[in-house]
């Protein structure tokens, strides 16, 4: 097993909490009824504020419509990365998903730093028996699940990626679009590999704990450009739940929008609005399967903004809202933070992206009860688990 040296630098935050961010106030070891036992994170990429009103201002002509506005916690969250600079998605996930900044362009390794990985989320709640599962529309090796999933000091070291996914993190769920991941690959790793919306649509959820879905040779394609025989975001998002749902100590999903980013670099409002009404369509769809599951925490954000968009004018429902955009890039700007569900009382206020990873470990510290092999993970968290 890979050394996690930097581990110890959130083992101190955690211990310490005036040494990292808003640990501090992040609220106390939760009572083991309000533990998250299902923690699923949503990552709209590119998603700000101002994409999220135009998408709400397009799908219902009034804005704050979307399906994660109504949750009952919201804060925001700063993107900038290790330098303090605008972040790219590497280094934005990355913060998110191991409580650590790094620069531009690095997955789950301390940069700034020895280089040593960082263990994510993802890591962590495997070791304590959950499952896990990645899910988005860029090519399932793209910067965003790949910083949950593996540790590279280039987010283009997609064959590397690709191996870690298949022999060191083995995530249980894994679909987006292709790209550097072979099907072959997959099943030699023990994986069933679906390859269209039929296959996925038309598994035998009960039976299944780890499946491969490659959907397409890259990037899937835009919501506007319709998917064919792929499936949309929110039924693979679906399809996932109802296989996860099956862990017996819960799970860990990720979920990304990740072509909002894309239609944003175009300033293609169009695109942006039907991706983000995807989006929200698939964290519905996660709602109602979490009303007969409220063990669960449901995360909604975003790990930049992209264009410097701004809504300058509503033309009502079905219209593409009047909008302008300030560059082809990546803002500073904060982006909004949504929380439903067990420990979600700890979104609020103004947060670093650091703070998600902070948000979710503290809603769903270990309980030794259940994995008394746990006890060296026990110790790093003793402030969060029932066991002394
Ligand atoms: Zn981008």
């Amino acid at each position: 097993m890979k050394p996690y040296k930097a581990i110890a630098i959130c083992i101190i935050a955690l211990a310490f909490p005036s040494c990292g961010g808003k640990a501090g106030t992040l609220a106390q070891t939760p009572r083991p009824e309000d533990r998250a036992k299902n923690i699923i994170l949503f990552i709209g990429d590119g998603m700000g504020s101002e994409q999220i009103k135009a998408a709400g201002i397009y799908g219902t002509g009034v804005g704050g419509t979307l399906s994660f506005e109504a949750f009952p916690h919201k804060g925001y969250i700063s993107t900038s990365n290790a330098e303090g600079g605008v972040t790219d998605s590497a280094a934005a996930a990355t913060a998110m998903a191991t409580g650590t900044k790094v620069s531009n362009g690095v997955l789950a390794v301390a940069l700034p730093g020895d280089g040593m990985p960082l263990e994510t989320v993802l890591e962590v709640f495997k070791k304590q028996g959950k499952r896990t599962g990645l899910v988005t529309t860029t090519s399932i090796a793209h910067a965003t699940p790949a910083a949950f999933a593996s540790h590279e000091k280039t987010r283009d070291n997609h064959d590397a990626i690709a191996a870690a996914y298949f022999n060191e993190s083995r995530p249980d769920i894994l679909f987006g679009g292709g790209g550097h991941i072979a099907q072959a690959d997959g099943k030699k790793a023990g994986y069933t590999v679906v390859a269209d919306r039929d296959e996925m649509m038309t598994l035998e959820t009960e039976g299944e704990t780890r499946v491969l879905g490659i959907f397409g040779r890259g990037n899937m394609p835009f919501e506007s450009d319709g998917l064919g025989n792929l499936p949309h975001l929110s039924e693979m998002t679906q399809v996932a739940l109802q296989i996860l749902e099956n862990a017996p100590y819960g799970f860990f999903l990720m979920v990304e929008g990740g072509l909002i980013d894309h239609a944003c670099h175009a300033n293609d409002i169009h695109r942006a609005v039907l991706e983000t009404i995807e989006f929200s369509n698939a964290v519905a769809k996660t709602l109602d399967w979490a009303k007969t599951h409220p063990d669960s925490l449901i995360l909604v954000t975003a790990d930049h903004e992209t264009g410097g968009l701004q809504v300058v004018g509503n033309n009502g429902r079905g219209v593409l809202p009047a909008v302008s955009w300030s560059n082809t890039g990546h803002t500073k700007d904060d982006v909004p933070v949504y929380g439903w569900g067990k420990g979600a009382e700890r979104v609020s206020g103004n947060m670093e992206n650091t703070d998600i990873f902070q948000i979710i470990m503290r809603s769903a510290p270990n309980s030794i009860e259940t994995f008394p092999s746990l006890c060296r993970f026990d110790s790093v968290w003793k402030e969060l688990v029932v066991c002394r």
